[in-house]
This record gives structure tokens, C-alpha cells and sequence, in this order.
């Protein structure tokens, strides 16, 4: 029996989209990434929207179909983290 290696030659295709508890996970793309011991392997972008603010977020996974994703976009996704009006707001006028 073959052991099956997903983390090098197969990756799901750009574009992909996942959707996990409501919420949509899109493969933005891949890049080569070179692991610690040398050998060089590729890492997905994935992009979704935080559940608690809608804002939008990317993150990185080094398998061809991740255990987990984040939900969350990096204010709130240490557990705990409450949202602040304050720097919402600060964030909100910054836009022009
Ligand atoms: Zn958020």
C-alpha cells in the first residue's frame, strides 16, 4: 500500500472554495516555502472573513487540505479577545 504524501506533489486547486460552519474559505494561492530542514515544500493562502467583525483575513497552512482554519481575522482570534469600539473606530477613520 502507498503512502499517500499531500503535503508536496498534490495541492487542491486555486480558486477553491470551502465552506465549513457557514463559513467560506477561498484557496487565494500557493507559495514555495522551504521547511526548516531544507527540503522545499508549498504553503496555501487562504482567505475568508472574520466571524466576529466580517473583516477580511488571510492565513497560511502547510497541508494540501487543513485539520483547521482560522475563523477569525487577527484582532479576535486569541480566544478572549473582546472587540474594542475604540480601535474600531480608530480603524474606521483611517480609512479614507
Ligand atoms: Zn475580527
Amino acid at each position: 500500500m502507498m503512502k499517500l504524501d499531500l503535503s508536496a506533489t498534490r495541492s487542491p486547486p486555486i480558486g477553491l472554495v470551502l465552506l465549513i460552519d457557514d463559513q467560506r474559505y477561498e484557496l487565494v494561492t500557493t507559495e514555495p516555502y522551504q521547511r526548516a530542514d531544507g527540503e522545499w515544500t508549498s504553503v496555501l493562502i487562504w482567505r475568508s472573513a472574520c466571524v466576529d467583525c466580517g473583516a477580511p483575513f488571510t492565513f497560511t497552512t502547510s497541508k494540501a487540505v487543513p485539520r483547521w482554519l482560522n475563523r477569525r481575522c487577527e484582532l479576535h482570534k486569541k480566544p478572549g479577545n473582546k472587540v474594542k469600539h475604540a480601535s474600531r473606530a480608530s480603524a474606521e477613520a483611517a480609512v479614507p
